[in-house]
C-alpha cells in the first residue's frame, strides 16, 4: 500500500512521517503521472489558497478531484480540510469541493491563533485525542451524505463523507496515529 501527501506546500513531510511509523509507503506527490501509483492522498495543512493555486499551476486539481468522485480515499488536515468542503464562506479560492459541508477560514478567531485540546472521537475509542488546531478552520453546516465524526465547542472539527475524511487539526504533529490509521484502513 502507498499513500500519496500532496506535496505542493505545508506539513507535508511530517504526514509522511506518521504514515512510515504505521509500516505505509508515503510518497511526495507534485506530479499528475503519481497520482496512478497511490491508493489514497493526504492533503496538509499549510495555506489552503496557496495549495490550491499550485494543484491548479501543476495541472492537479481537476485529476485529484475525479479520483475522488471515483473512489480514491482522501484525508485533509486544516488547510485540506478547507481545500474539500464544498462551500468556503467568504472565498472563491479554487477547491475539490467534494465534501457536503461548509468551511470557515480561521475560525476560531485570531487571538487563539493556536491551541490543543483532548478531544472525544468515538470512532478511534474511548481514549481522547489529543488535538493540536492552527489558524484552524471548522465545517458548519454539515448534510449528507457527510457526517460528523468529532466536535470542539459545538463546532464540527472532523467529519467523513465515505471516501473522504477531513480534520480541522493536525493529527501528524503527535505521536497518536489513530487517526491515520483510521484512513489507512479506508484505503485498504
Ligand atoms: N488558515 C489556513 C487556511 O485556511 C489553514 C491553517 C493550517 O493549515 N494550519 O488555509
Amino acid at each position: 500500500m502507498q499513500i500519496g501527501v500532496l506535496a505542493m506546500q505545508g506539513a507535508f513531510l511530517e504526514h509522511i512521517r506518521s504514515l512510515e511509523a504505521l509500516g505505509v509507503k508515503g510518497i511526495e506527490i507534485r506530479k499528475k503521472n503519481q497520482l496512478k501509483e497511490i491508493d489514497g492522498l493526504i492533503i496538509p495543512g499549510g495555506e489552503s489558497t496557496t495549495i490550491g493555486k499550485l494543484m491548479i499551476e501543476f495541472d492537479l486539481m481537476d485529476t485529484v478531484r475525479s479520483l475522488v468522485e471515483d473512489g480514491m480515499p482522501v484525508f485533509g488536515t486544516c488547510a485540506g480540510l478547507v481545500l474539500l468542503a464544498q462551500e468556503i464562506i467568504e472565498s472563491d479560492q479554487p477547491r475539490i469541493g467534494l465534501m457536503n459541508a461548509k468551511a470557515r477560514r480561521n475560525a476560531f478567531g485570531r487571538q487563539i491563533e493556536s491551541f490543543e485540546v483532548d478531544l472525544d472521537i468515538p470512532v478511534l475509542g474511548e481514549d481522547p485525542f489529543h488535538a493540536v488546531f492552527i489558524r484552524a478552520p471548522f465545517l458548519e453546516e454539515v448534510n449528507p451524505p457527510a457526517e460528523v465524526l468529532a466536535r470542539f465547542m459545538d463546532k464540527t472539527v472532523l467529519a467523513r463523507q465515505g471516501n473522504i475524511l477531513a480534520a480541522a487539526f493536525h493529527p501528524e504533529l503527535t505521536n497518536d496515529l489513530r487517526l491515520h490509521r483510521y484512513f489507512i484502513e479506508l484505503a485498504k
